[in-house]
């Protein structure tokens, strides 16, 4: 595959917010999407990890011990079906570049799936506000114990 250059400070220039708000909002550890479903999950008693590196791999959310990794993932950076509003300039940019991320996405969710975790990839659009359903299914998973990640609905 061949890779369009990075723009140097790593944030394109087409985007309506500025630098760092960008960075906040889709790649930053923390985001507002992901302090939401934080929360909603630390109210159904649940406790986690945060940023952990599992087989090598940084989840935003991890239960060790029932082996349940939660991945949130910014709508614009990962693709959403939703959200895929794109700019019409830059396309050899981003095209490739979103690509790289939902190939990346998915490898990284079948390391996890082979090594025996559940993962749950919510997009950002469901955490703010979380959506309950994507709450239960992941307070079901700590508490219950692995699910096949098709019968809860990951992308
Ligand atoms: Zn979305």
């Amino acid at each position: 595959m061949t890779r369009s250059p990075e723009p140097k400070n790593g944030v394109p220039p087409e985007l309506p917010l500025t630098r760092s708000e960008h960075m906040r909002r889709v790649r930053g550890k923390n985001s507002a999407a992901e302090r939401s479903l934080r929360s909603a999950l630390h109210a159904e008693g649940l406790r986690f990890r945060l940023h952990r590196r599992v087989e090598g791999i940084a989840a935003d959310i991890v239960f060790p011990s029932p082996r349940v990794a939660v991945f949130v993932d910014g709508c614009f950076w990962h693709g959403c079906p939703e959200h895929a509003t794109f700019p019409k300039t830059n396309k050899d940019y981003w095209l490739p570049k979103l690509a790289e991320n939902r190939e990346r996405d998915s490898r990284q969710t079948k390391r996890l799936q082979t090594a025996g975790w559940t993962v749950f990839r919510v997009w950002e659009h469901e955490c703010l506000p979380p959506d309950a359903r994507v709450v239960q299914r992941i307070v079901v998973a700590c508490r219950v114990g692995p699910l096949s990640t098709r019968d809860v609905g990951v992308h």
